[in-house]
Order: C-alpha cells, then sequence, then structure tokens
C-alpha cells in the first residue's frame, strides 16, 4: 500500500462528519469513516478495493450492487461466438467480502446529497461520508420507434450489458439457419466501448466461419465511418472475413418492427434480418444522473429548457441541443496540500524563482527596495509577459450569448 495514497483517502474523509448507519444490515467498524459505492462492476468494484486497501482500518466500504454476479462484458463477445460459457465470464462477489468491503445485494433508488444518504429499493437508507456512484449505463430505449416494448426487447437483444441478454443473443445465433443475416445495429457516437461493436462483429463472423458459412454479418452503424481501430477491422473483415461481413455506414436507426424483424433508419433503406441486434442509444446510469451531480433542468418554455448551472446562472438552451453540464468530478481537488515541495517536485514540477525578487529587467515585477513588489507596489502578479497571473474578466461585455442568460451566477461572498 502507497503511504501517500492512504493519507489522500483518509485526509479526504477527515472532513466529513460521522453519520450513523441506516437500517442496512452492514458490519463496518466502530469509529471509522464509511465510503459507499454504488455499482460493483469494473469501476466500482475496483474504486471499493481501492478505498478498504488505502484507508485501511480508518474507512469501512459499503459496496451496493443490484445483481448477484458480476458479468464480464469484454469477455461476452467470446459467448456469442461460442468460444466461452455464461460460467466462464461470471465471478462472484465473495473476494471483495475477504477483503473487508460489505456488499449489499440491492438497488439503489435514490441519493439525498444534503443528508448523505443512499435509500434503498428495499427501504434501507444507508448513510455516507463519501460516496462512489458507478452505476455503468441506462439504455434509452423510448428513443427508438418500436423498441419501448418487453415484447421488442426480447425480440431484438442488445447484450451491451453482459448477462441474460448475452444468454438470449447466443440463443438465436444458434437457431438461425445456414444462409440467414444477423444485423447489427450500432447507435450514433458516443456509446459505451467504441471498438466493441465492430469486434462483436468478427466474433459472429468467426462463428458463421466454422458452423454457418453462408450467413451473412451485416454492420449497420449509425455514424459516418468506423469508430475505432479502423484500419484493422477493415483488414479483417475483406481479408478473414471476406463475403461474410457487410459494413453500412450513416445507418441511424429510427424504429423496429417486431412482426416482420425489420430496422427503419433516418435516410437508408429498411433492413429485414433474422438475427436483429440493437444497441439502443445509451448514457450515464439513472443514479448518477440524478445525484445532483448535474445542472437542474427547471423549465421548458418556447423551445428552450432553462437550466441551472451549478454556479446559480440560469441559462436557456435550445431543446434540440444535446448537453451534458456536469461538475467535475475531483471536487475536493482544492482541499489537497501537497505537504511538501518534494513531493510537487515528484509531480515533475521543477522549482522556479519568484518574479519578485528578479531584477525589473527581467521581469514586470522585479526590482524595488526591500519585500516592496515590483512596479512601486501597486502592481498586480503578473505573468513574465504581463499577463495578469491571479485571472481577469475573459468575457466580452456585450456578448451575443448574453440574451440566454436569465439570471447571472452568484457573486462571491
Ligand atoms: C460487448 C462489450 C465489449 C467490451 N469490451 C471491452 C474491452 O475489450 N476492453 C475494455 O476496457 N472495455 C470493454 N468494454 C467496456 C466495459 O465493459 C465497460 O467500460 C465497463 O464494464 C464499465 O464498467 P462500469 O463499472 O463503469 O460499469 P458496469 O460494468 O456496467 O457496472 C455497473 C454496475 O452497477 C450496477 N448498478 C447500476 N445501477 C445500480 C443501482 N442503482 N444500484 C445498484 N447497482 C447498480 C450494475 O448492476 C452493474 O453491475 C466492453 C463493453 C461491451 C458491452
Amino acid at each position: 500500500m502507497s503511504v501517500a495514497n492512504r493519507r489522500r483517502v483518509l485526509h479526504a474523509l477527515g472532513a466529513a462528519p460521522l453519520m450513523l448507519a441506516g437500517c442496512a444490515s452492514i458490519r463496518g467498524r466502530p469509529g471509522s469513516r464509511r465510503i459507499v459505492v454504488i455499482g460493483a462492476g469494473y469501476g466500482g468494484a475496483t474504486a471499493a478495493r481501492y478505498s478498504a486497501m488505502w484507508g485501511g482500518d480508518a474507512v469501512s466500504v459499503v459496496l451496493v450492487e443490484q445483481d448477484p454476479a458480476f458479468v464480464s462484458c469484454p469477455l461476452s463477445n467470446l459467448v456469442l461466438a461460442g468460444s466461452r460459457a455464461m460460467a466462464d465470464i461470471t465471478v462472484g462477489y465473495a473476494a471483495l467480502g475477504r477483503r473487508g468491503i460489505d456488499v449489499v445485494h440491492d438497488r439503489a433508488v435514490a441519493v439525498d446529497a444534503a443528508r448523505r444518504r443512499v435509500r434503498l429499493a428495499r427501504g434501507a437508507e444507508l448513510a455516507y461520508d463519501r460516496l462512489i456512484l458507478s452505476p455503468g449505463i441506462d439504455f434509452f430505449f423510448d428513443r427508438i420507434d418500436g423498441l419501448g416494448t418487453e415484447a421488442a426487447r426480447a425480440a431484438f437483444p442488445h447484450a451491451w450489458r453482459a448477462g441474460p441478454q448475452t444468454v438470449a443473443l447466443r440463443r438465436r445465433l444458434e437457431a438461425m439457419p445456414d444462409g440467414g443475416v444477423f444485423a447489427l445495429s450500432i447507435p450514433r457516437a458516443p456509446f459505451r466501448c467504441p471498438p466493441a461493436p465492430y469486434e462483436r462483429a468478427c466474433q459472429v463472423a468467426w462463428y458463421f466461419k466454422r458452423a454457418k458459412p453462408r450467413s451473412k454479418v451485416l454492420i449497420l452503424d449509425g455514424n459516418e465511418d468506423v469508430q475505432s481501430q479502423k484500419a484493422l477491422f477493415m483488414k479483417a473483415w475483406s481479408e478473414d472475413y471476406r463475403g461474410i461481413v457487410e459494413y453500412r455506414p450513416d445507418h441511424v436507426l429510427t424504429g423496429v418492427d417486431v412482426r416482420t424483424r425489420t430496422a427503419r433508419f433516418e435516410t437508408a433503406d429498411a433492413v429485414m434480418a433474422d438475427v436483429l441486434n440493437v444497441i439502443p442509444p445509451h448514457g450515464a446510469g439513472q443514479i448518477a444522473r440524478s445525484a445532483g451531480q448535474q445542472a437542474t433542468l427547471s423549465n421548458r418554455e418556447g423551445g428552450y429548457a432553462l437550466v441551472k448551472l451549478p454556479s446559480g446562472e440560469i441559462r436557456r438552451i435550445h431543446d434540440s441541443a444535446y448537453a451534458t453540464i456536469g461538475q467535475v468530478g475531483n471536487v475536493d481537488h482544492m482541499n489537497v496540500s501537497s505537504g511538501k515541495a518534494g513531493r510537487t517536485r515528484w509531480q515533475g514540477r521543477r522549482p522556479h524563482v519568484r518574479g519578485m525578487v528578479m531584477n525589473p529587467i527581467d521581469h514586470p515585477m522585479g526590482g524595488g527596495q526591500g519585500k516592496s513588489k515590483g512596479g512601486g507596489g501597486r502592481h498586480h502578479p503578473v505573468s513574465p509577459w504581463g499577463q495578469l497571473a491571479k485571472g481577469f474578466k475573459t468575457r466580452a461585455k456585450h456578448k451575443a450569448s448574453d440574451r440566454f442568460i436569465l439570471e447571472r451566477r452568484q457573486k462571491k461572498k
């Protein structure tokens, strides 16, 4: 364990008051600070593990996960190809328990950031000193016409979260006749893991080549080009899977029809497939979007959304625009004190001579008698080139976008 990391965890926790546990049954350590992590995927499980390791006895870590076991997304494409079974890519959470982490199997439904509490689906409340949200993604099924129903989701499994959906898609591939078409619809970027859909196409083509050589993989990409490692994938499709894989860009999916197994697109012709794998548009997990981590949509009027930003500014944003308005994750950055010059040096920053102790010819703040500031003591701190070093207003006085600001941000007290 790194001493620096351990100190950082304890330092960050030191500022928070100790909260009592709610009725969720967890062990905890008496007198310790509690870190609650929501979501035990790669992100959450790693955060929980290192928090417990670096925090030692001073912290107790509670991991909230809705699923009974972890199933690896990256390896799930191998299950689709038939070269791995689900059991190979599924791991229980017992190992985290042995590391002193309390794993609570429940779904977090709300975060009360003011009271520092997480509400769980079964009704319990969990108090925390620090909260880590790592819920992965949520799917926006309603953005595709016809995909909002349970029947449609069962008919067109996305398998973009590994688990029962992976099994469902594999079964469909196995049941597909030789000579059939597997169509893979990719949403517009950004989406989770840019190379993964193209890798999936390769894995399914690998399976077809061995088991159903007359079958076809049709990639219907909502983007204008391959989003990752283009040269590599193009080479594989034209050499290893020639005649099996066909790539079609600019296929933005607008709707699906369960009865005819058809996909409709914004500009391209509709496509019928034996197995249609629709990866729906997706974004940050719902709990992460509702935890007070972002700006508030306060109203909608005249084609504009009124958004209250964390600074207090209320601004109009056109409601056809996509915006991700968040708070910097590293909110405690300003509380970190490097402690000694050596630590800053380890971070790659070299010592530098202050302008004030230089001669006037070398720096605008140089010169003067004794400890006087350069320029007769009236000089604002500046860089060697005269730029104000402590910040200055950069916004134009009369800017065209002023009309979108309904209320200015609150002034610093
Ligand atoms: C087919 C595919 C292939 C991929 N291949 C690769 C690859 O080769 N390399 C790579 O680096 N990445 C790959 N990725 C991406 C990788 O899987 C993700 O980046 C990674 O899983 C993200 O981890 P996460 O912990 O953020 O989210 P997730 O793994 O989705 O975990 C989130 C967890 O939070 C839980 N959760 C969500 N909401 C709640 C709630 N309210 N209460 C309780 N629990 C909740 C979920 O049950 C889930 O277990 C691939 C993804 C896919 C789909």
